[in-house]
């Protein structure tokens, strides 16, 4: 069966809840389709008035982070129940950014995969290479560590609803967007990996996003590739240009 594309929106630090309110009644009408999944992940205190702005459209509201521990002394964080409770379905795991100014690493990815899932909560879990590997030649090697500590203990059921998300550091938010080839490649390399860890059926099932820049222009030859199922997108999921993105056949 084939794979329905999803389109990922990740608004980082920005927008106010009022903002966001606002920007979701401008995108509303744009972003309808039945193709895809469109999800918009937003800061967390936006949420809450996102999910009502959404309400009876085709748009899912995600987090751009979440807590690995259910509760306790750990001021400032996010856990999943928080995010469930309001009725969040989607979470973006390990963004590169993340990774760079919050210090996540491999294994606590592993963690918040394991703990989204407990919770029903669909991950994408971010993988990336930086410029400095691509040149080393060690994209692959790096990418696959990443994935297959990302995916340690999570079971083939649950990696067949995951998605992935492989965002070169170097092109996220410089402009630069990986050729269709590079973001073929290496997405084929992911699901290979899949394969590997699992088996066929859930390398066929899991969804792979490209991200990296990703505008008008760029997304249908991108979203055509037999791996890539769509998008995580940044500073385009800001703007009307969201909708043709969504709508990029
Ligand atoms: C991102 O933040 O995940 C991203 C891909 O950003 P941009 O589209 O702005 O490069």
């Amino acid at each position: 069966m084939a794979r329905k594309k999803i389109i990922a929106g990740n608004w980082k630090m920005n927008m106010t809840p009022s903002e966001a309110v606002e920007l979701i009644n401008t995108l509303k009408p744009l972003v309808k389709t039945e193709d895809a999944d469109v999800v918009f992940c937003v800061p967390a205190i936006d949420i809450i008035p996102a999910l009502e702005a959404v309400k009876g459209t085709n748009i899912e509201i995600g987090a751009e982070n979440m807590y690995y521990e259910e509760k306790g002394a750990y001021t400032g964080e996010i856990s999943p129940a928080m995010l469930t409770d309001v009725g969040v379905k989607y979470v973006i795991i390990g963004h590169s950014e993340r990774r760079e100014y919050f210090a996540e690493t491999d294994e606590t990815v592993n963690k918040k995969v394991l703990k989204a899932f407990e919770h029903g909560i669909t991950p994408i879990v971010c993988c990336g290479e930086t410029l400095t590997q691509r040149e080393q030649g060690v994209t692959m090697d790096f990418i696959r560590q990443q994935v297959k500590i990302a995916f340690l203990g999570v079971t083939a059921d649950q990696a067949k609803t995951a998605v992935i998300a492989y965002e070169p550091i170097w092109a996220i938010g410089t402009g630069k967007t990986a050729t269709t080839e590079q973001a073929q490649e290496v997405c084929g390399g992911i699901r290979r990996c899949i394969a590997e860890i699992y088996d066929e059926a859930t390398a066929e099932a899991i969804r792979i996003q490209y991200g990296g820049s990703v505008n008008a222009k760029t997304a249908p030859e991108l979203f055509v590739q037999p791996d890539i199922d769509g998008g995580l997108v940044g500073g385009a999921a800001l703007k009307p240009d969201f909708g043709q993105i969504v709508n990029w056949k």
